[in-house]
């Protein structure tokens, strides 16, 4: 059986972040995944400012500007009765802006990043199963494939194989989301009217939200988040859906009147996930196998590429001193823990206001009218600012101030 010393599942951001960061301080990683790049991956694309921080520090920062990402300056979420929040990314003077860029084009840039780290990128290899020895992993079962083995052994098996991962499957750590249960779908157009360049709008309604996000040469993303409690569709084919719901949008339907759909609809529900564990006796997660919660605020990319980051810290001096066991991998879900729980609960505080949008309107008549406290929150949501400074009882006050 091939012995190597990594096995990361899955080539989507984590993974790829994971392998590279890994690769670079000299470990032995294959990293394989079921899908031959580009591929399609249902998503708005929309990422976090601080993105760009992860992509620095894993020195692939240069060849993503070079891609022409797109620069939101502003995200403007609009309430049911045609009130407006501008969260406008700047720090001071300077500019933080969000980034928009095709998953086609960004996934493969990163994995093509892991390559020049010296990651042994393997594509169109679907991992079966993992291989346990009683609690500890020691590899994964492939599907057959022409030439290729049927297992392969390592010291750490890595889960970056995103919401439905087979990985913390075979562990027994899944554990599904109760709140919020919402159904994704993403179309994309071009010739959609009133986008501006850098502005990302997102219209919420009783059934859920609509996001819109202007992508590099002129494309545009068209996100559907549908509460399930509520939304009840009938149509049969992702393309139905998404016609059927839009319907529940009219002032986004008639904005794509004349617009073409450039690819077919893609989707997925429900869009939450949590485990119960992120790591054990020679495994780990990262990216959505490792818990996920509806991106409403640009929350999976950054936090795919920033929990790889983490977790190849923690894996290396695993690997370099001692072995994977559990109690040597713990400090990653330590530093899970420290790196995200505020922001978490922030998350969940957005998620409240957009599931109840009477609170929404509150919200916007009241304390997010204020500029001081649309720009607390801008930082928190674009990662640059403590989240503690939302959750702080002033801030809270503020916000709800009548
Ligand atoms: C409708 C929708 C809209 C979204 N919009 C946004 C957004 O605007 N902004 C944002 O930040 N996030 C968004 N997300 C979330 C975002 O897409 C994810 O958080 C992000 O892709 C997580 O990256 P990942 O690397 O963990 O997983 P993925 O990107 O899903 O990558 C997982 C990889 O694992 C591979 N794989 C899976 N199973 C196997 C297997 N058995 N063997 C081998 N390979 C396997 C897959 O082929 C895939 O390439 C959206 C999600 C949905 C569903």
């Amino acid at each position: 059986m091939e012995k190597r010393e990594v096995i990361v599942v899955g080539g989507g951001p984590a993974g790829s972040t994971t392998a590279a960061f890994l690769a670079q301080r000299g470990h032995d990683v294959v990293l394989l995944d079921k899908a031959r790049f580009p591929r399609e991956k249902a998503c708005s694309e929309y990422a976090s400012p601080s993105l760009i921080n992860v992509l620095d520090r894993l020195g692939a920062r240069a060849a993503y500007e070079q891609e022409g990402p797109v620069r939101i300056a502003t995200t403007e979420i609009h309430s049911p009765q045609g009130r407006t929040i501008r969260i406008e990314f700047h720090d001071g003077d300077d500019r933080r802006p969000a980034l928009t860029m095709s998953r086609s084009r960004l996934d493969p840039l990163l994995l093509d990043h892991a390559r020049l780290c010296a990651v042994d990128v393997r594509e169109n290899i679907r991992v079966q199963s993992v291989i346990r020895d009683g609690e500890r992993a020691i590899g994964v079962a492939l599907d057959q494939n022409r030439g290729e083995p049927s297992a392969i052994r390592a010291r750490l098996v890595v889960g970056a194989d995103g919401l439905h991962s087979v990985v913390s499957r075979d562990l027994g750590v899944r554990v599904s989301s109760v709140w919020p249960r919402r159904l994704g779908l993403v179309g994309h157009y071009d010739g959609v009217s009133g986008v501006r360049p850098d502005v990302c709008e997102m219209h919420i309604s009783p059934w859920g939200y609509c996001g819109i996000a202007p992508l590099p040469g002129g494309m545009v993303s068209v996100g559907l988040a549908l509460d399930t409690r509520r939304y009840r569709g009938r149509a049969r084919t992702r393309e139905g859906m998404f016609d059927e719901a839009l319907r529940m949008f009219p002032t986004i339907s008639c904005r794509l009147g004349s617009a073409r759909r450039l690819r077919p609809v893609r989707g997925v529900g429900p869009m939450a996930r949590r485990v119960s564990q992120v790591c054990g006796d020679g495994w780990a997660l990262a990216g959505d196998a490792a818990g996920y919660t509806d991106p409403f605020t640009g929350e999976g990319i950054y936090r795919a590429v920033w929990s790889g980051e983490l977790l190849a810290g923690v894996a290396a001096s695993a690997l370099a001193y001692g072995g994977t066991n559990r109690a040597r991998l713990a400090p990653y879900a330590q530093a899970r823990k420290a790196a995200f729980r505020e922001k978490s609960l922030v998350v969940l505080l957005v998620q409240a206001f957009v599931s109840y949008p009477k609170l929404l309107e509150y919200g916007a008549a009241h304390g997010l009218s204020h500029p001081s406290v649309r720009r607390t929150l801008a930082g928190v949501l674009g990662d640059y600012e403590d989240p503690r400074r939302v959750l702080s009882p002033r801030y809270l006050r503020d916000l709800l101030q009548a």
